[in-house]
């Protein structure tokens, strides 16, 4: 593709005709105009060639030429892409309105008996190439401007994720897991469905931090970000980063019963990761405790009461020795 352009740019004609007579008669009609550049070329079989070389802003074309058809020309320069706009000036011995009708429908722009007065191809010349380099200039201000929406919706779409996710565990951070328990809650509340939540607190966490330093304790809860994220097996189900070491997993449609398995399973998958730690004694690793709460959203009820449920749940865990699940009445 041509490169930015400017209507002030020169203005460069292609005559393609086989008489080299014609070709000096039009040099030497431009030569003392100024801003335009003139390349002629006497052989139709080279003329898209040239044309894809010196890159006119208008061509003049010959019709009548050995071997060659001039008009036959016109598609072939329209079928290249750097061609396909440039103004073609078809150039008659004649005014006949059958060859005119046939230029045009042939896709000329404009049509001249040979050989023109000089003002008037003068005239001719500056005003397509002028109309030509402004298209240029026009398509390519197009150009740049689908670019950068395309930039800007780009970044806007990085801007909505980095606004919905923890920038620690990668998972949804606690904005994102109000606004989306708030639309469970609702659809449940429809549905009559049941409504599970899981809460999950780092054993010992202060302590892992305390011996191993918080750049080792920001990696362990990059971990269990990953291992709640597995833990998340239906689309509905969403894991969150609830705040410092605590995380929470809405699961939608999810019965007491289902919700304690999944919490179960998750609690087995950190006892797996192996994560050496020196509580609650020396060669211990790293677990969770975890509290689960289950509601069939009732009119007058609200979403942080089943917060307060899960919470229940693992203060219940917690009491009960940590490294396990506690299940709110
Ligand atoms: P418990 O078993 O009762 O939960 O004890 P705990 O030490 O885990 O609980 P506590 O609430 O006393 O301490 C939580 C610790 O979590 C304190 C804080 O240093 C640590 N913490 C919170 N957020 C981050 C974080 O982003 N990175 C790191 N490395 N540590 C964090
Ligand atoms: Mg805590
Ligand atoms: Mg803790």
């Amino acid at each position: 593709m041509r490169s930015a352009v400017s209507v002030n740019q020169a203005v460069m004609v292609l005559l393609v005709d086989d008489q080299a007579m014609i070709g000096e008669a039009v040099r030497r009609a431009l030569v003392s105009e100024p801003g335009i550049d003139f390349h002629f070329c006497s052989d139709p079989h080279e003329a898209v060639a040239v044309a894809l070389q010196i890159q006119p802003t208008v061509i003049l074309q010959d019709l009548v030429m050995p071997g060659v058809d001039g008009l036959s020309l016109l598609p072939a320069y329209r079928a290249e892409p750097n061609l396909r706009d440039v103004p073609i000036i078809v150039l008659s011995t004649k005014e006949d309105p059958q060859i005119k009708c046939a230029a045009f429908s042939a896709g000329a722009n404009d049509y001249l008996v040979k050989l023109p007065d000089v003002i008037e191809l003068v005239a001719r010349i500056r005003y397509h190439s002028r109309s030509f380099l402004a298209l240029q200039q026009r398509d390519e201000a197009f150009r740049a401007l689908r670019e950068s929406q395309q930039q800007l919706l780009e970044a806007n779409l990085v801007l909505q994720r980095m606004m919905k996710s923890d920038g620690l565990t990668g998972l949804a951070n606690r904005r994102h897991f109000d606004e989306y328990l708030d639309i469970e809650w609702k659809r449940a509340m429809r549905e009559s469905s049941q409504l599970s939540l899981v809460m999950i607190d780092v054993d010992y966490f202060k302590k892992y931090n305390d011996h191993f330093g918080h750049v080792a304790g920001d990696e362990v809860l990059r971990m269990l970000g990953k291992a709640m994220d597995a833990a998340c097996s239906r689309a509905s189900d969403l894991a969150a980063r609830y705040g410092g070491e605590e995380f929470v997993m809405v699961l939608p449609g999810t019965s007491s019963g289902g919700a304690r398995l999944q919490a179960e399973k998750l609690r087995r998958a950190v006892e797996e990761l192996n994560i050496a730690h020196n509580m609650p004694a020396e060669g211990s690793h790293v677990t969770i405790s975890i509290g689960v709460a289950t509601m069939v959203p009732q009119q007058g009820q609200d979403p942080v009461g089943l917060v307060e449920k899960a919470d229940q749940g693992l203060y219940q865990a917690k009491a009960g020795g940590r490294n396990q699940v506690g299940i709110a009445d």
